[in-house]
């Protein structure tokens, strides 16, 4: 089949990839001058295996099965230097200590107990170290950039398109892989356009004293926070689950404050006129006293998709939607991408054999 892929970030990648190496002829097309520049290049790097979802066994299920297959594809990214803590806090979790002890068994997550120093001990009623591994995003893009280059894919950069735009008319097949914007591409596919919640997000890089070097920290469940490495730079990301969003809105597109535009998926911007820099420092150091020594470095800001309505769970599907000639791929967490692109490419091989959709919705 002659198919066009519509997003270079990671899913749009591997996915053109596994097309291209099942003897699909594939053009990727992607609106920026470069590959990896959205939520593929701007997230907390964290290679889940299951521990951080405890309210959805599906996801959490999920990061168990596709870890492994991620991991063998991008082994170059991977980076297995770190120790890993999840902490259940004190007071307004949304999982008990028990709970979460029972969710790690329940997936086979091996666990141990610990005291960390780094951690506020009022604040916090459990810390475990686990075994999980981090992605070094200059690494990934690095590989993606020379699996594209060595495979027969045509990449087209600074080429937006969408599906009713006259330049994908002679495609067998279109793959939309646009994440935050893949509303706007499925112009003329509309029965696969899906209300989604939207958030303007900000991820802080910061410098930490030596003693947080190779440590990673979430504290769990609920308004919370968390700091893991960045790549290899020495430096951190922090995350917060309420002062790392800016904005949200659920509907077909995002909608932010223009002053957030010149700063989106721009990589970090140092000084950034606004930011929850201070709120992430303070409240963090509620329960990780040491981050009040943080020093912003500066700030990422991105677009994160989410599906509306999953609060209780907090669960994060990748969900594939085909039609006749358009698969819509929305991407919950980057670890599950060389499923869906295994899975797309069963589905359309199977295709060109029946001449008809195959396989489920998921
Ligand atoms: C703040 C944050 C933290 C996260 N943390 C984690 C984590 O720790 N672990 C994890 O597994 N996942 C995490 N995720 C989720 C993960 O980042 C995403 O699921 C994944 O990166 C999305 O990849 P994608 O290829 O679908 O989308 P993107 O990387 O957004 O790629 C879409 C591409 O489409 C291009 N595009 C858009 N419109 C067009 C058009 N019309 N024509 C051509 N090209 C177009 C864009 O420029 C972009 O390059 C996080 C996400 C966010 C936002």
């Amino acid at each position: 089949m002659k198919i066009a892929v519509v997003g270079g970030g990671i899913y749009g990648v591997t996915i053109s990839l596994e097309l291209s190496d099942t003897g699909h002829n594939v053009d990727l097309f992607e609106k920026e001058d470069e590959i990896m520049t959205a939520a593929s290049s701007i997230n907390q790097w964290r290679l889940h295996r299951g521990y951080h979802y405890p309210r959805s066994d599906e996801t959490a299920e999920s990061c168990r099965r596709n870890e492994p297959l991620f991991k063998d594809y991008f082994e170059d990214a991977v980076v297995s230097d770190t120790e890993h803590h999840y902490c259940i806090a004190s007071n307004r979790t949304k999982t008990t200590p028990d709970e979460f002890v029972a969710h790690c068994e329940k997936h086979n997550l091996h666990y141990d107990q610990t005291n960390l120093d780094l951690v506020n001990d009022e604040r916090v009623a459990l810390t475990v170290r686990v075994e999980e591994d981090r992605v070094d995003p200059y690494r990934l893009k690095r590989n993606c950039r020379r699996r594209l280059d060595e495979s027969e894919v045509t990449v087209h950069l600074d080429t937006p398109v969408s599906v009713d735009d006259g330049t994908l008319n002679d495609y067998d097949h279109v793959v939309v892989a646009t994440y935050a914007n893949s509303n706007r591409t499925l112009n003329g596919a509309d029965a696969l356009r899906r209300d989604l919640k939207f958030q303007l997000v900000e991820k802080p890089v910061v410098e930490l004293p030596k003693r947080f070097h190779r440590k990673s920290v979430v504290v769990m469940d609920g308004p919370f926070m968390c700091f893991d490495p960045y790549g290899r730079t020495g430096n951190f990301l922090l995350g917060h689950v309420v002062h790392a969003v800016h904005s949200t809105i659920v509907g077909q597109e995002p909608q932010y404050d223009d002053i957030f535009g010149p700063m989106l998926n721009a990589g970090i911007v140092e000084d950034p006129p606004v930011t929850n820099f201070e709120k992430f420092r303070r409240s963090g150091a509620n329960y990780i006293p040491g981050l009040a020594e943080a020093e912003h470095i500066g700030s990422m800001f991105t677009i994160r998709a989410v599906l509306p309505n999953v609060e209780g769970t907090d669960k994060r599907p990748t969900v594939l939607n085909q039609s006749d000639r358009v698969t819509r791929v929305f991407s919950g967490k980057f670890v599950n991408c060389v499923e869906a692109a295994n899975t797309i490419v069963e589905r359309l091989t199977g295709l060109t054999r029946n001449n008809s959709p195959s396989g489920p919705e998921r």
